[in-house]
């Protein structure tokens, strides 16, 4: 797998600006404080890969690391920023609906979500981008290790139940922990394949 060589490509803060649509893509979602840095970095085994993504004013745009020409992550903004103005997030909503519905190159999405907490309004909102799409999903419960192996199958089951109610059988889920080492080589199968890597 060549997901280490992931590095950063550029920032896009509207259609005009995202890369040559060409290629393999997959994107990555989750609210604020989720761990989507962290499962970023741990899946390409970097320290600080998606700290860019936090620099002020970047926290809407999209940004893109390339893997190698023919493959990239996007990190999409992360939501909840509770400072974010009206007018900024009705942008960033057409800007991603866009995206989703146009951008070729997208071959699926990451979903993260905190196991404690997940399947809130805006996973829902992405998971239903990307089905629509019939793009598949795959969602990554985040922070496992904050609970115990019993708590994480019984989360884990639920939330499987959940997703396949609403959306069928195109969105997969498991339990995951970048600093636990946990769950990182599955979900990196799983990327490396719809990447064609
Ligand atoms: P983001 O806002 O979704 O990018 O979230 P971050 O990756 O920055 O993580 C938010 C906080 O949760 C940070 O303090 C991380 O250290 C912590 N965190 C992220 N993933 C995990 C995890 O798997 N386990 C634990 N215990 N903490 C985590």
């Amino acid at each position: 797998l060549l997901l280490e060589r992931a590095h950063y490509l550029l920032s896009a803060h509207n259609t005009r600006q995202l890369p040559d649509d060409v290629g393999a893509e997959v994107a990555f979602a989750g609210r604020s404080n989720a761990g989507k840095s962290s499962a970023l970095n741990a899946l390409t085994r970097q320290n600080s890969l998606a700290r860019v993504s936090k620099t002020p004013g970047r926290t809407q745009q999209l940004v893109f690391f390339e893997v190698t020409p023919e493959a990239k992550l996007v990190d999409l903004p992360g939501y909840g920023y509770a400072k974010v103005p009206l007018d900024l997030q009705a942008h960033w909503q057409a800007f991603i609906d866009q995206y989703f519905r146009t951008r070729e190159a997208l071959r699926g999405l990451v979903v993260v979500m905190d196991i404690r907490h997940p399947l809130k309004d805006y996973d829902r909102q992405m998971l239903a981008y990307a089905v629509r799409r019939g793009l598949p999903a795959h969602a990554l419960l985040t922070k496992a290790d904050k609970l115990g192996r019993g708590q994480q199958g019984i989360a884990l089951q639920k939330v499987r139940k959940e997703l396949q109610s609403a959306f069928g059988d195109t969105v997969s889920v498991q339990t995951f922990s970048g600093p636990a080492r946990q769950g990182v080589d599955e979900a990196r199968g799983i990327i490396g394949g719809w990447l064609g890597l």
